[in-house]
């Protein structure tokens, strides 16, 4: 199998009839970045940038962050990054930055909630992607957005350093981008207000599944509870196609359902044309997506009654078998 997936490395990333899909790679250590050429990933759909912050032991300065970024940057070339501000707190803590004991770690003070709380950080982690990004394309993705209200806020503050770097005569980025994760499905709620403010929208759908399901996803019997694929989460993410298509905001799906075969197969199913994954899974989900047809699996779907089954896994996997 190795030597397939090294055969269809340079191959294109397209359907058997033709649709194209871009494979992006989740990232978070210098040493991830190799695999972005290695895979032949078109680009990072996430980089975790709380993973260096958590093997340091102490908060990295602007200085360090830059050089960091910058040198992602570098390495990444030509191709983009999506960078994702920290999103530390929940199961992901600092041993030097300790909000202290929480009963419900994961519906906590985490992620952009930090940050908003100490603007100061995440307006160094802003003013470093800026620096390390002056006269190239940056793109910034907030997590753990739950309102439109916090996005603006975070907005704000990129605002804020953008003209700071003005005044002090550093280039803007040639191109910024900014979107947001949907983690919390409050936001689903706000799609109106929301899509018209985004460059994209990624769903994170580790946490969304975990918010949606009230099921813990590090808990061992809850995690597997409930399924991606099932009709609460098909309905859910079709919707977000349809009020994405409209609002024209590239959407993707940055979550490890994306690196699994079959639910990379239904997302291309429901519309999704982006997809971003841990770097092994690109092989197998390029090897599922070449053969397969999506107008016989989007006929297949829209027959599909998401209603009360618990999953639609083992249809779609007798649709995947019928269909080589
Ligand atoms: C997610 O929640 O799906 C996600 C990609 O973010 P993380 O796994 O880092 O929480
Ligand atoms: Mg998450």
């Amino acid at each position: 199998k190795e030597q397939l997936y090294a055969e269809i490395r340079n191959l294109p990333s397209v359907t058997r009839d033709g649709v194209p899909i871009s494979m992006q790679l989740n990232c978070g250590l210098l040493i991830d970045l190799p695999h972005l050429h290695a895979s032949g990933a078109e680009g990072i759909g996430l980089y975790r940038t709380e993973i260096p912050f958590m093997v340091r032991s102490s908060y990295p300065d602007v200085q360090a962050q830059t050089d960091l970024y910058s040198r992602i940057m570098d390495e990444a070339g030509d191709k983009p990054v999506i960078f994702r501000t920290l999103d530390v707190g929940g199961d992901k803590m600092l041993p030097y930055m300790t909000g202290g004991e929480e009963e419900n770690p994961a519906l906590g003070w985490r992620a952009v909630r930090i940050g908003l709380d100490h603007p100061s950080l995440l307006r160094q982690q802003l003013r470093a992607l800026l620096l390390a990004a002056a006269g190239r394309s940056l793109s910034v993705m907030f997590p753990m957005i739950a309102e439109v209200a916090e996005f603006d806020a975070a907005r704000r503050l990129l605002d804020m350093e953008l003209k700071r770097l003005a005044v002090q005569g550093v280039a803007p980025p040639e191109r910024l981008r900014v979107g947001t994760m949907i983690e919390v499905p409050a936001l689903l709620w706000q799609l109106p207000a929301l899509l018209p403010r985004l460059d994209f929208l990624s769903v994170g759908s580790n946490d969304l599944t975990q918010y949606l399901f009230a099921a813990d996803r590090g808990n061992p019997r809850t995690s597997n509870r409930y399924d991606p694929l099932s009709p609460a989460m098909l309905c859910l993410l079709r919707r977000l196609v349809d009020e994405c298509g409209k609002h024209r905001v590239s959407l993707s799906l940055c979550g490890e359902m994306a690196g699994r075969p079959l639910d990379a197969m239904a997302l291309i199913g429901l519309g999704f044309r982006t997809l971003s994954m841990s770097p092994p899974s690109v092989g197998p989900v390029k090897t599922m997506l070449r053969s397969l047809e999506v107008a016989a699996l989007r006929q297949y779907m829209s027959g599909l009654y998401l209603g009360a089954d618990h999953s639609l896994r083992d249809k779609l996997r007798s649709f995947a078998k019928d269909h080589g």
